[in-house]
């Protein structure tokens, strides 16, 4: 079904809540491709599917029809023990709400969730968090609890915690939107320079124009389907 210069292809894809009479048709046929190294932007009103996508895309939560592949592989046929290894592998999550352990340093934070999928070494782990936050703009903020940084700084510890397993797609639902506009823009600057240097392929989900003109391509959902997607600009 893909090509090989695409990570995620998705056909036919449909979300539905409830059951019989409440039966809520959240996404609709979505088909949709992101190639390998891309930037892409989700856009939609609230409501439209946007954190449902994400979800499916992320393998939390199981379309009700659809095909989903992802790096080759197919995602409706592998073992729910072999989901969990593929998604710690291979993807990141980024959340609008940081999702930090406010008691934990930046670098514990970005450190533990990888160490505790992955079995990391800890000396490794502790290495790799610490790059990763000086790679962050944090060098000065590693041993800060999370608690005594800005929202801003949170959500580039959150980033980093994203990277820890060198995942090839990372997914973020709207991870600006509760940040004024300069962290905005910085956090959206640095998406930009990971995703230039290491080819990682980004999809955000996004309200806010200026983050959206920021990505190489933009995806517009409305109603639980794609209804344009720009090809990325020359
Ligand atoms: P967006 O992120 O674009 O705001 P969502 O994907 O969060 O949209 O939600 C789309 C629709 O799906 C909404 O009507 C929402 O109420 C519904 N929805 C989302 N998650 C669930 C769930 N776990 N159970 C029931 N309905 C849900
Ligand atoms: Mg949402």
């Amino acid at each position: 079904m893909s090509a090989p210069e695409d990570i995620v292809v998705i056909e036919g894809m449909t979300k539905n809540f409830g059951s019989g009479d409440a039966t809520q048709k959240v996404l609709k046929g979505i088909d949709l491709s992101l190639a390998k190294g891309s930037l892409a932007a989700l856009q939609g009103r609230s409501g439209s599917g946007k954190s449902t996508l994400l979800s499916i895309l992320g393998t939390l939560m199981k379309p009700t029809a659809g095909q989903h592949e992802m790096l080759g592989q197919d995602l409706g046929r592998i073992s729910e023990r072999d989901l969990t290894e593929f998604r710690n592998r291979h993807i990141g999550f980024v959340f609008q709400f940081h999702h930090l352990f406010p008691d934990l340093t930046a670098l514990e934070n970005v450190m533990f969730p990888s160490a505790m999928h992955m079995g990391r070494e800890t000396r490794a782990a502790r290495r790799r968090a610490a790059d990763l936050l000086v790679r962050v703009g944090l060098e000065d903020r590693i041993g800060f609890r999370a608690t005594a940084l800005s929202g801003g700084q949170k959500q580039r510890v959150a980033i980093a915690r994203a990277l820890m397993n060198t995942p090839e797609l990372v997914l973020a639902d709207e991870p600006t939107g509760n940040l004024d506009r300069e962290s905005a823009d910085q956090v959206m600057d640095l998406v930009r320079e990971i995703n230039a240097e290491d080819h990682t392929t980004f999809l955000i989900s996004t309200h806010d124009e200026k983050i959206a003109d920021g990505c190489r391509r933009q995806i517009h959902l409305d109603d639980g389907q794609i209804v344009a997607s720009a090809p990325p600009a020359k």
